[in-house]
């Protein structure tokens, strides 16, 4: 299957014409003709994303929140968002989003939180504007079918579940040819009265242009007339958020309470009066708060990102809000839907799996979904709670690095050397190489961006660093300031690459419990030393 025909699909799921204005979804990074094998579903790409496509042979990452947002006016390194995309072109990845489509869509991510809810009688909360013109045309009878079937090929006549759908009745055509026109029908100078028939149908918005060229190529006359015009239509199955009820009254408290466990939530805050019965619900899976006024006939409305003011507001439409963890909500219902997509995709040997690495930007004390991501030794990868997942019930990948760096002569010859570990202590993988003159410590630091180069293609999801330089511990945990020029690009490089793990620690070890990284330092400086280096 090609990139294309994934399109093709994605597009029965969540047609493009469902986006809100000004989002930005489709293929963003990639090539049409491509071919696509593993698909990875990740509510967003952060780096760690990427590194999990890279390390599990993704060629294609599908996305709910679009990388590219903003037109970038650059492409740099340095930068995430560019260095990503450079990353994606480097490892041949390609990008697509499926957004505020996907939300609307009719079996998308509201309509999955609002079946997960158990609600009855679901319709949107605000429906999708259609996006649809009129194309009238007018058309000698005998043409009629030859034209029709022209402009519907072209992509117009579909409503819902039916297609070439249009309407017709039979009237009679004015005109006058001119001296210079080659009347089909009719003499120059003359007035012509003659038997047409007025043919019109809905085309959807993308496909004007092709639909007025095919009515034009495919009508009889030299002149042929026709109008088009916007129609305000809206579909009645799609559209943001969705409304319902409840099979049984219930309190605020309590839908927050079981939303909160039902998605898998750090936790559900209410407005209001907890104990307020309610039985009608709206629900939005992302940020709703602009659904506030459409809900404003419910009891309560489920979304995410409420604040202060939309509590002060909803009282004075008498509607309670459950404010639930944007992402979080999102991500339970993405991966519901990646069902749906692995179903579509059933028989064209694609693979589809969802992200392992995604993790909320948000966290929390007290709740425990997400936790807090401390550069220190606070929390020991194995002491974490035994229920602490963020995919569901996928394993977190948790692994060991020993990292070590030196130089002969300080500044002379460095090495350096890092040993990556499973949380059984069985080595993953190693590092051991020179790196040219430096000092002992930028040496320590080399060794550990080598070392968190290597987890993070691991798919570490959390990493605890063992280092025997004590500056380089007490930099990174930002007890020592970092004084040397030298050393603060490697510091603020280190800091960037330690902040893409969802945990990490870094402690100190005595030089003799790093034994195994100080060898891989010392067989690096030997080997060039005996080869003359
Ligand atoms: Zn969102």
């Amino acid at each position: 299957m090609l990139i294309a025909d994934l399109e093709a699909v994605l597009e029965k799921l969540a047609p493009r014409a469902l986006a809100e204005p000004g989002d930005n979804c489709g293929l963003l990074v990639g090539d049409h003709d491509a071919r696509v094998r593993r698909v990875l579903v990740a509510l967003e790409l952060t780096e760690p994303v990427l590194a999990e496509a890279g390390a599990g042979g993704f060629d294609t990452v599908l996305t709910h929140h679009p990388l590219l947002f903003s037109p970038l006016t650059s492409l740099v390194e340095s930068r995430p968002r560019e260095r990503m995309v450079r990353e994606l072109i480097r490892g041949r990845i390609n990008l697509l989003a499926h957004h505020t489509n996907l939300d609307s869509a009719e079996r998308g991510l509201a309509a999955i939180a609002a079946d997960a809810l158990g609600l009855e009688n679901v319709s949107p909360l605000r429906l999708s504007p259609a996006g649809w013109y009129k194309l009238v045309g007018f058309v000698p009878p005998d043409a009629v079918e030859k034209v029709a079937s022209a402009v519907f090929d072209a992509g117009a006549g579909g409503i819902g579940d039916y297609e070439g759908c249009a309407f017709s009745g039979e009237g009679r055509g004015w005109f006058t040819p001119g001296l210079e026109a080659h009347p089909t029908i009719g003499q120059l100078s003359i007035p012509e009265r003659t038997p047409e028939v007025r043919w019109e149908t809905v085309v959807p918005k993308n496909r004007v242009a092709m639909a007025v060229s095919a009515y034009i190529s495919a009508h009889p006359y030299e002149e042929p007339a026709f109008d088009i015009y916007p129609l305000e239509n809206v579909l009645t199955r799609t559209g943001l958020g969705r409304q319902g009820t409840l099979p049984r009254e219930t309190t605020v408290a309590d839908l927050a309470a079981h939303a909160a466990a039902l998605f898998e939530l750090d936790g559900c805050s209410w407005s209001g009066d907890g104990g307020r019965l309610v039985r009608s619900v709206g629900v939005l899976p992302g940020s709703g708060r602009s659904l506030m006024q459409e809900a404003a006939g419910l009891d309560v409305l489920l979304t995410g990102d409420l604040g202060y003011h939309e509590a002060d507001r909803a009282e004075g439409l008498g509607l309670a809000l459950v404010n639930a963890p944007h992402g979080q909500l999102e991500w339970w219902c993405l991966r519901r839907w990646a069902e749906t997509l692995r179903a579509a995709l059933a028989g064209s040997e694609v693979d589809v799996e969802t992200s392992e690495t995604w993790r909320s930007p948000w966290n929390s004390a007290g709740g425990g979904v997400s936790p807090a991501q401390p550069v220190g030794d606070a929390a020991p990868a194995e002491a974490l709670p035994a229920g602490d997942t963020v995919a569901g019930a996928e394993a977190i990948r948790r692994l060991r690095l020993r990292v070590d760096g030196g130089s002969r002569g300080n500044p002379g010859t460095g090495a350096i050397g890092a040993v990556l570990e499973d949380s059984d202590g069985r080595v993953l993988e190693t590092v051991s190489r020179v790196i040219g003159v430096c000092t002992n410590n930028v040496a320590e630091y080399r060794a550990l961006l080598a070392g968190l180069e290597i987890a993070q293609k691991a798919g570490a999801q959390e990493l605890e660093v063992l280092a025997d330089s004590e500056l380089l511990v007490k930099q990174v945990r930002g007890e020592y300031r970092v004084k040397n020029a030298g050393l603060k690009p490697l510091h603020e490089e280190a800091m960037g690459r330690l902040r893409q793990f969802r945990r990490v620690s870094v402690r100190h070890v005595r030089r003799e419990d790093n034994a195994e990284a100080d060898r891989l330092v010392n067989k690096a400086l030997d080997e060039a030393t005996s080869a003359g280096l």
